[in-house]
């Protein structure tokens, strides 16, 4: 097999622990698979940079950070080839540039236009463990650029998209993906499996593991994707087309977002064009407006509910003011004590009283839903935040989750 492997920041802490890294790929390369590994900075590293730059100004060019920042993922890549070659594996690093990884030209936050495989299969074919410093490539006006922050995991994904890589493995300190987060709920399980749709709806859980990006661009190349521990021998969570999956649960996992505020309006002007108006606002001023429900209007007057994260509410609020001094909207009343719990699953495409269930469960909790929306895959509860814990580890146990 043609195996990536990504091993983030922590996992190259050290000296020490970047020959755990190559002894690791070492093992791999013993068992007869070919490997590409990509790496992030050691940890710590790209703040640490940062900072120098912002000695001298809280503006550097942009162009200069790039410059600055892609040096720490180089060293890591230089150092972990010096420790395979070593071992006696011959390997050979490569920057972004002569891994064939071209970007726009947007500066510390590039996207990847295309990546040319051949300087790579030159490399594999010669035998060598190819090491790539993550995060990085080449603008076509041949200046380096960085891909944003936690980027070296797409440099992963869209190498093994572009070698059709058999595996491409995300090694960080935390050994898989979890029915929801353990802190909350202990008897939370490491998934085996699980689609891409349903990894990009429980982002909330996979958070620390690997970037949404990564998920969306894995999906769109069909790159299977394993996140695992560097630190232990456990086996990670596949995530996966939904086809691969052979005996789908009803429902996968259950994430909470805390990060959550209500804005309720009152007395709304019920007119073509009205919810348009407000949410282009909205919009225009970079408020992310996620959960959306208008009530039936009655003499000329409608009520409208929505969720911001809690970080944007102030935004929110300035924009439904100068609604409410235009006459379009009469009353409005906002909730920070909220959260949102949802129960995603592929399973529930095929199954009905999954909806039910939730609410069920909620009931016999005494826990009042304030707003409900669902997708194919999704159902979101908006409750008070003081049951976001209690509503997590109800559902997980209603759904048989914790067996
Ligand atoms: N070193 C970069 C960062 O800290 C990229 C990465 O680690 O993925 O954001
Ligand atoms: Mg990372």
């Amino acid at each position: 097999m043609l195996i990536v492997q990504k091993f983030g920041g922590t996992s190259v802490g050290d000296l020490e622990r970047i020959q755990n890294v190559a002894n690791r790929v070492s093992q791999t390369l013993k068992q007869g698979h070919q490997v590409v590994v990509v790496v992030s900075a050691m940890s710590g590293e790209t703040n640490k940079l940062l900072s120098f730059a912002e000695h001298y100004t809280q503006t550097p060019e942009r162009s200069e950070v790039d410059m600055l920042l892609s040096s720490g993922e180089r060293v890591t890549a230089a150092l972990l080839s010096i420790a395979l070659n070593a071992m006696g594996h011959p390997a050979a690093s490569m920057s972004g540039r002569r891994a064939g990884i071209v970007t726009d030209s947007v500066h510390t936050k590039a996207r990847i236009e295309s990546i040319d495989p051949q300087p790579m299969r030159d490399e594999l074919a010669h035998g060598k463990v190819i090491v790539i410093a993550g995060f990085q490539g080449v603008s076509d006006k041949g200046q380096v650029t960085t891909l944003g922050r936690g980027g070296s995991d797409l440099s992963a994904v869209a190498i093994a998209g572009a070698l059709e890589a058999d595996l491409c493995e995300i090694y960080t300190d935390v050994d898989g993906i979890y029915t929801t987060d353990p802190r909350i709920e202990p008897k939370a399980r490491k998934m085996e499996k699980i689609s891409y749709d349903e990894m990009l709806e429980l982002a909330s859980l996979g958070a620390k593991v690997l970037q949404n990006r990564s998920v969306e661009l894995a999906k769109k190349l069909n790159v299977n994707l394993v996140t695992r521990s560097s630190f232990t021998n456990a086996e990670g969570t596949l995530i996966t087309k939904e086809e691969n999956i052979m005996e789908q649960p009803l429902v996968s996992g259950i994430a909470l977002d805390k990060n959550q505020a209500r804005v309720s309006l009152g007395g709304v002007i019920d007119r073509p064009g009205i919810a348009s108006d407000i949410f282009t606002r909205l919009a225009d001023n970079s408020v992310n407006i996620d959960m959306i429900v208008q009530t039936l209007g009655h003499d000329g007057k409608t009520n409208m509910d929505f969720t911001v994260p809690k970080t944007e509410l102030l935004d929110a609020q300035k924009i439904v003011d100068q609604f409410v001094a235009e006459g379009e909207i009469s009353e409005c009343s906002y909730d920070e004590n909220i959260c949102k719990v949802s129960i995603v699953g592929v399973g529930m495409k095929s199954h009905t009283g999954v909806a039910a269930k939730a609410f069920q469960t909620m009931a016999l909790e005494n826990i009042n839903i304030m707003m409900i929306s669902t997708s194919e895959i999704k159902i979101s509860m908006i409750v008070a935040e003081k049951y976001a814990e209690l509503s997590v580890r109800s559902l997980h146990s209603a759904y048989s989750l914790d067996r």
